[in-house]
């Protein structure tokens, strides 16, 4: 059970009882912070951010910057950020969910079922926390748990697609991915000088197909169904009541593959 909760309401007093008690958690929303336990603990402390964190979608040069308090549904109804990143906001089942869950607690809760990191990873974003800048991709590889302030996203130069698979509309997902192709005119291969395809679901967090990326961008990988198989050859699910590892590493496979596609059609 919480048993204690403070509200600062200054960036520096979060900080400060953050380093005062480790065990604390910030309570953006609160989705998964105040989730009903199953097998995990319920946090005794509680550090509320609404009151120093920003909220709110606003564009700064050139990128979109996007407040760590900012709902779900904010992004999904925005107009100026990347369509892959509204549309990966939509796929989170209920607007009373999204109405509640922030940009900075999904990056924070780092779920490997996550939507919004794999997308957040693929269109390059920067998240500015209180201790300095830092990729989302880095934080989440390398477990920071820092507070977030916002998320800088820039325009993206290219093509990117997010898909999902799950159940149900409100099933949890077996697939969760974002790929990003990037161009630089002049090149061969569609002009493509860069790949990011991002993976939830295979592991115990959102992580890279580095090799596929570099087979995409190099033009090894000429059919659908060389991708789906070196898409197969990189992922490890394992099974749960969701799915036996063999239809992930399948559906996986073919939904990642079919991204990747689309991609590459989207540049010509
Ligand atoms: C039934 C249900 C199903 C869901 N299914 C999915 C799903 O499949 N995919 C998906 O992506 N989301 C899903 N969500 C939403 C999920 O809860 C998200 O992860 C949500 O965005 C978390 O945001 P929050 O503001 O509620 O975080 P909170 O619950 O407030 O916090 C979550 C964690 O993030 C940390 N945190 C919060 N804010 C910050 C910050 N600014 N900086 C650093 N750390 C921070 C907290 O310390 C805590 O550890 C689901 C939610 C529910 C209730």
């Amino acid at each position: 059970m919480t048993k204690i909760y403070y509200r600062p309401a200054e960036l520096r007093e979060a900080s400060a009882l953050k380093a005062e008690n480790s065990e604390a958690v910030y309570l953006a929303g609160g989705t998964q912070v105040n989730r009903a336990p199953l097998d995990r603990k319920v946090p005794e402390m509680v550090i509320d951010i609404r009151d120093v964190v920003p909220a709110g979608i606003v564009k700064e040069g050139t990128d979109m910057v996007i407040g760590a308090m900012a709902t779900l549904q904010e992004l999904a109804d925005s107009e100026d950020v990347p369509e892959a990143l509204r549309k990966a906001a939509g796929f989170i089942p209920t607007r009373s969910v999204r109405n509640q869950a922030t940009v900075g607690g999904n990056i924070g809760a780092g779920r490997a079922d996550s939507y919004i990191i794999p997308v957040l990873i693929a269109l390059s974003a920067e998240a500015r926390t209180a201790e300095g800048n830092i990729q989302v991709e880095d934080y989440i590889r390398d477990d920071h748990d820092e507070l977030i302030l916002d998320v800088h996203v820039p325009v993206p130069v290219g093509a990117c697609i997010v898909v999902k698979e799950s159940r149900s509309h409100v099933a949890l997902p077996v697939v969760s991915a974002a790929v990003s192709l990037t161009v630089d005119e002049g090149l061969p291969n569609y002009g493509l000088s860069g790949a990011c395809i991002a993976v939830g679901c295979v592991a115990e967090k959102t992580i890279r197909l580095t090799e596929v990326e570099q087979a995409v961008v190099s033009g090894n990988l000429k059919t659908r169904e060389d991708v789906e198989a070196a898409v197969r050859d990189a992922i490890s699910p394992i099974a749960d009541i969701l799915g036996s590892v063999e239809y992930k590493t399948h559906v996986n496979g073919v939904i990642i593959a079919d991204a990747v596609i689309r991609c590459l059609e989207a540049l010509t």
